[in-house]
């Protein structure tokens, strides 16, 4: 009998890879999503499918999914800046309410969690790159704070449940990570500069570009978050690329790789609280789970622009 697994944010970026990964694996999937931010376009191509199930259900209240399940990943929550600072009580909800509600479920169904957290537990990081084993530089009342605060509880309460309830828990945290299927709108930075490049319009560099993220490509992220979910590790582990770069050299690729003449840097200011630095150390994952990213970032730009290119015009009109 096949495996099944409840994706929550199934229909966002992340979730929907997640869901294509488990359904070529063999797995019955069951995908949650409330589409407050996710697109039910990035799994409209499941539904023919009987491996596939989907309940419109927002993870903060009660869940309920008959049947077994063997794995719940909990990947639910608005994910950009600008969904945080415009949905900030269900950003907090999301990553609170809504994971206990899962680890809850979890415990009843006997089933192993997987959580998606992320850098931010990081905040504006004093040691670089990040090892798991930093504690992070966080400011709880900042605009980022409801999106890290929450994703901190989420990791805080998580361990309670497997050192108090003994559940099986895995905890990914997750670097800037980019692909086909990122919203046009969505505020991110790779969304912003490609689309504005096609358009024509400003590439808008907050601040002056000299703060640094490290780009990973989905098809590794999955890979990763697929083998920490099948190993016994229990502890946080970072799973991002370690390639860092300015975001001043990274509107500089997108205005080359898209050509548009019309596109040029246009300076805004930079966001309160927005990290200078971000690069994740990944020697924990390489040792526990042998994973390392395989795609460079010319390669997944270029599969990601031909994405973009699909759907930018159609959102402009
Ligand atoms: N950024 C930018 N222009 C934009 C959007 C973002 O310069 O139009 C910058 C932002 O200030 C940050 C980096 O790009 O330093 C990454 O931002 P994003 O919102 O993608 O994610 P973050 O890593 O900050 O969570």
């Amino acid at each position: 009998m096949s495996k099944r697994v409840l994706i929550t944010g199934a229909a966002g970026f992340l979730g929907s890879h997640l869901c294509d990964r488990f359904i070529a694996e063999g797995y019955d999937v069951v995908g949650m999503d409330n589409l407050l931010t996710g697109d039910i376009k990035n799994i409209e191509h499941l539904f023919p499918l009987k491996e596939f199930s989907f309940y419109n259900h927002d993870v903060s209240k009660f869940v309920h999914v008959p049947g077994k399940l063997d794995y719940i990943l909990h990947f639910a929550s608005p994910a950009s800046p600008i969904d945080y600072l415009q949905m900030p009580i269900q950003t907090l909800k999301v990553g609170s309410l809504g994971t206990h509600n899962l680890l809850g479920l979890a415990k009843n169904k006997k089933a192993r969690v997987l959580i998606a957290s992320t850098s931010e537990v990081y905040g504006d990081p004093l040691i670089h790159p990040q090892t798991e084993d930093y504690w992070g530089n966080v400011n709880p009342i900042g605009p980022r704070g409801v999106y890290d605060e929450a994703k901190r509880f989420q990791e805080a309460i998580t361990m309670a449940y497997h050192t108090y309830h003994g559940l099986e828990t895995r905890m990914v945290r997750i670097f800037n990570t980019y692909g086909p299927r990122m919203r046009v709108n969505d505020g991110r930075v790779l969304p912003a500069f490609f689309s504005q490049a096609i358009r024509g319009e400003g590439i808008t560099v907050f601040g002056d570009g000299s703060q640094t993220r490290s780009f990973c490509y989905v098809d590794d992220l999955v890979e990763g978050i697929y083998r920490l979910l099948l190993s016994d590790y229990a502890q946080p582990v970072n799973i991002g690329n370690p390639d860092e770069i300015t975001i001043g050299d990274f509107a500089q690729e997108v205005i080359e790789m898209v050509g548009n003449p019309a596109a040029k840097v246009v300076y805004k200011p930079l966001p309160k609280d927005d990290p200078k630095v971000r690069q994740p150390n990944i020697e924990l994952a390489k040792k526990i789970l042998n994973w390392e990213p395989k795609i460079d970032r010319a390669e997944g730009m270029r599969r990601t622009y031909e994405y973009f290119k699909t759907v930018v015009p159609v959102e402009a009109v």
